[in-house]
């Protein structure tokens, strides 16, 4: 669930002596309706990140006057990065010279307040920034929908999976835009798919002429496959499919490319929601 208050840490990383400054904007912030957590003076980088952590706040407020930010900020952004913490946005102030503020942007301090900045200005930037964040951020895949194998001949393949494993046949079907039949073996929440090619020039008849039956793909199964899919891109990750398209059960489906994945063909698939379904698909 969302939080409904916007968090922010203000914090003083190195030598300052004091810090009216800071308790200013902490007390402004929270006049805007934020949530406000002070560090105290005299923090390290790590100890700042690692308090925004714990704290889980959607901002750190950089306060510094003793002129070591262009040191300090930096490594704030680094130690977020490295911790996997980089969707906390990273502003700003105190007493830093125009000439620097160049730079502690390209290091990825999303804005520098000057002196003379309202503290109207400073929330609205703070609010809009962490909006756009959440936007960015994805649901994570609930679970592993299925795991695609390769086979020759489903009826072939089957008696393993049913008769020695024993494991249940839930159903068939045919996908004619991958030229594949496929049998669904049920295995907990998650399934088995074999797949097994139609046509001589399907993808999964040319994977098999090369690498022989076996795993073909693991798919991850989703709720908005098309923010998957532009989350995904933005991350530089090539994709098969730049589209959804229509799977076995009328579920939604596309491809990453193995090139981008470590050589393990990801599906995200969608499936059909209850709604559509008229409830569940396999009694
Ligand atoms: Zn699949």
């Amino acid at each position: 669930m969302e939080k409904e208050k916007i968090r922010v840490l203000i914090a003083k990383p190195g030598l300052d002596g004091h810090d009216r400054g800071a308790l200013v904007i902490a007390q402004a912030l929270r006049d805007e309706g934020m949530e406000v957590i002070y560090t105290g003076l005299r923090q390290t980088p790590a100890q700042i990140v690692s308090s925004a952590i714990q704290e889980d706040v959607d901002c750190i407020g950089l306060s510094s006057l003793s002129g070591a930010h262009n040191e300090l900020f930096p490594e704030v952004i680094r130690l977020l990065k490295e911790q996997g913490a980089d969707d906390i946005l990273v502003v700003g102030g105190g007493v830093i010279p125009e000439s620097d503020i160049p730079y502690l942007e390209e290091q990825g301090v999303a804005k520098i307040f000057t002196p003379g900045t309202s503290t109207k200005e400073t929330a609205d930037f703070i609010r809009e920034q962490v909006k756009k964040k959440k936007l960015n951020r994805i649901e994570a895949p609930r679970q592993i929908d299925h795991i695609g194998i390769a086979v020759r001949s489903i009826e072939e393949s089957l008696p393993l999976y049913r008769d020695v494993l024993g494991l249940k046949v839930q159903g068939y079907d045919t996908v004619p835009s991958e030229k594949v039949k496929v049998a669904f073996i049920e295995i907990g929440e998650t399934r088995i798919e074999l797949l097994e090619p139609t046509d001589p020039e399907s993808a999964i008849a040319r994977y098999i002429e090369k690498n022989g039956e076996g795993i073909h793909h693991i798919a991850f199964q989703v709720t908005d496959i098309e923010g998957h899919l532009d989350h995904v891109k933005q991350k530089q990750v090539r994709l098969i499919h730049e589209q959804p398209k229509p799977g076995a059960h009328d579920s939604l489906i596309a491809f990453l490319h193995p090139k981008s994945t470590g050589g393990v063909l990801m599906e995200l698939c969608q499936p059909k929601t209850p709604e559509q379904n008229g409830g569940r698909e396999h009694e």
